[in-house]
């Protein structure tokens, strides 16, 4: 298994697990957030991508507990 990442324009970012032994297709990873074509391949084997970072998590708002 093959772990990659690779980051979109938008600032979102997806992780890819590439199988090196099951069989795949060529394919496309489309952003699920700006729709723009992020990745294609060519290799015939198993890709899983998901998505890591999305522009609008990227930097989580943490608030503090209140004070007792
Ligand atoms: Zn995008």
């Amino acid at each position: 298994m093959i772990l990659t990442e690779v980051g979109c324009g938008c600032g979102a970012v997806y992780r890819c697990a590439e199988s090196e032994t099951l069989e795949g297709e060529p394919g496309q990873l489309k952003c699920g957030n700006c729709g723009a074509i992020v990745v294609r391949w060519l290799t015939a084997h198993k890709r899983v991508y998901r998505c890591v970072i999305a522009p609008d998590r990227g930097y989580p708002v943490v608030v503090p507990p209140p004070s007792p």
